[in-house]
């Protein structure tokens, strides 16, 4: 078991503190998980016999994050061996066991205790439920979580129903786990999330957000929506999605099969560590196409799915409260998928504008997913990564030959007008037609005079 990283060595660390000041201290949950699948942990969590009084006295500096759950945060400030000054917090909670629970998701109240035994005992899964003695490294297992790391089995503590009854949040962290490590759900766990799916609403929506944020972006992706589906989550969760479920798409160019088969492998494509922005512009790219499905004279059709589809995808982007900023890109990779299709027929002027799209290396690589997951031709791919790799940007956002200024200067009052002159010089420099600014007036004038003379 190796506990030479830095955040180990805090964890650890703090434990030994806590014992030599007469407390029963351990590190728990996911780090010893990950620990004994000798997976590096995102964090360490200690838990011990010490009341949060108790460890803000041992630790000066700390912060009570939830101190009436007994979460008390212990920053940690040292040098590291690799020379970058480290700063993070090791989460130290005192044994409890939780009271009722009659919100759906958080305790009414907790208890303290000076039994790790108890402890384990409210925690979520048995994977999630193991011990480590800092001292020792010896592994204490009271939920048998160790046999079903071995067997590769999902299993709640205690009665699954029951479980997911007091915190329902624990259904979607199910389906996270199980995805996360390829692990089967078991029977009781599963049949009991099944029951309870159409309760998730009692947790917020950030919460459900950051949920399922992770499964679209550890790297099995595919594997969590499969799983949402079969527990009924997805219905309740995303039912845009549910909906792909059997709309037919047209053969030669979904040989893959309904649009729902064809979202999964674009998840089933997406890498461990993504960006979110990217992964929910894969996920919802074709959710337009339920409600716009019609079967055509020639063929199966969806039109307008982009536009109709970037609607949807602004509704749920809102309901899961996701920043503007994130939204935004979001929309724009769902609103702009489709125009690949044009990219070998664009004026360059065109091309240079869809270049301009903020994060374009998202949109070239929400295509290339989208090609590999049904015909997988990746000519208009290739075409379109060679030309945005080989434009320098002064070439894609040229410097204007002239500005409103130059247009006052050459008689012309500000208005409207303005706007679609300039634009019309720009794509113009940018198509190779005009390269000086004696040029660009010249045009202007033109313009004008045709406009006037049509009006
Ligand atoms: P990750 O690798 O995603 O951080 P983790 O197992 O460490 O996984 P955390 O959310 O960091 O999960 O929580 C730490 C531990 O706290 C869990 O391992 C589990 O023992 C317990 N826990 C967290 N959330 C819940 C919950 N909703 N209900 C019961 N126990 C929970
Ligand atoms: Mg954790």
């Amino acid at each position: 078991m190796n506990l030479s990283s830095d955040k180990a060595q805090a964890a650890t660390g703090i434990a030994r503190t806590l014992r030599q000041h007469g407390y029963s201290a351990y590190l728990v949950g996911g780090c010893v998980r990950d620990l004994l699948l000798g997976r590096e942990p995102a964090d360490y969590d200690v838990s011990t016999s010490a009341t949060p009084r108790d460890v803000i006295r041992i630790f000066p500096q700390t912060y009570a994050v939830g101190a009436q759950f007994g979460v008390v945060l212990v920053p940690v400030r040292r040098d590291t061996a690799s020379g970058e000054p480290a700063n993070y917090s090791i989460e130290v909670a005192t044994f409890r066991s939780d009271g009722a629970y009659s919100d759906g998701r958080h305790p009414d109240e907790v208890q303290f205790s000076n039994d790790a035994r108890m402890d384990v005992q409210r925690r979520d899964f048995t994977i999630n439920g193991l011990l480590m003695d800092p001292i020792s490294s010896e592994v204490l297992d009271f939920v048998g979580g160790r046999k079903d790391l071995a067997a590769h089995v999902l299993r709640t503590i205690g009665e699954p129903a029951q479980r997911f009854a007091e915190d329902k949040l624990r259904m979607l962290r199910a389906v996270r786990f199980a995805a996360r490590f390829g692990y089967t759900i078991e029977d009781k766990t599963f049949s009991a999330i099944r029951e309870l799916a159409s309760q998730i609403h009692q947790v917020s929506r950030e919460r459900i957000r950051d949920e399922i944020l992770k499964m679209l972006t550890e790297g099995r992706a595919r594997c969590a929506f499969e799983l949402l589906d079969q527990t009924a989550l997805l219905q309740e969760v995303l039912p845009e999605i549910k909906k792909m479920q059997g709309v037919q798409q047209p053969p030669q160019y979904h040989p893959e099969g309904d649009v729902w088969i064809h979202t999964l492998m674009l998840l089933e494509g997406l890498p461990a560590g993504c960006s979110r922005t990217l992964a929910l512009g894969a996920l919802l790219h074709d959710v337009g196409k339920p409600p716009t499905f019609r079967i055509a004279p020639d063929r199966i059709r969806f039109d307008q799915h982009a536009e109709v589809g970037t609607k949807m995808a602004e509704e749920i982007c809102r309901r899961f409260r996701l920043s503007n900023d994130d939204t935004d890109q979001v929309l724009s990779l769902v609103a702009n998928h489709m125009r690949f299709a044009d990219v070998t027929r664009m004026k360059e002027s065109t091309l240079k504008r869809f270049f301009r799209l903020p994060k374009f290396e998202e949109q070239l690589e929400l295509h290339r997913l989208d090609c590999m997951s049904s015909h997988r031709d990746l000519g208009l791919y290739e075409f379109a990564r060679e030309k945005f790799h080989a434009l320098p940007p002064e070439q894609i956002r040229p410097v204007p030959l002239i500005t409103g200024d130059d247009l006052i200067a050459a008689g012309y009052r500000p208005g409207p007008l303005f706007k679609e002159l300039l634009t019309a010089v720009e794509d113009a420099q940018m198509d190779g037609s005009v390269s000086t600014k004696a040029e660009a007036l010249e045009l202007v004038q033109q313009k004008n005079t045709t406009r006037t003379s049509t009006d």
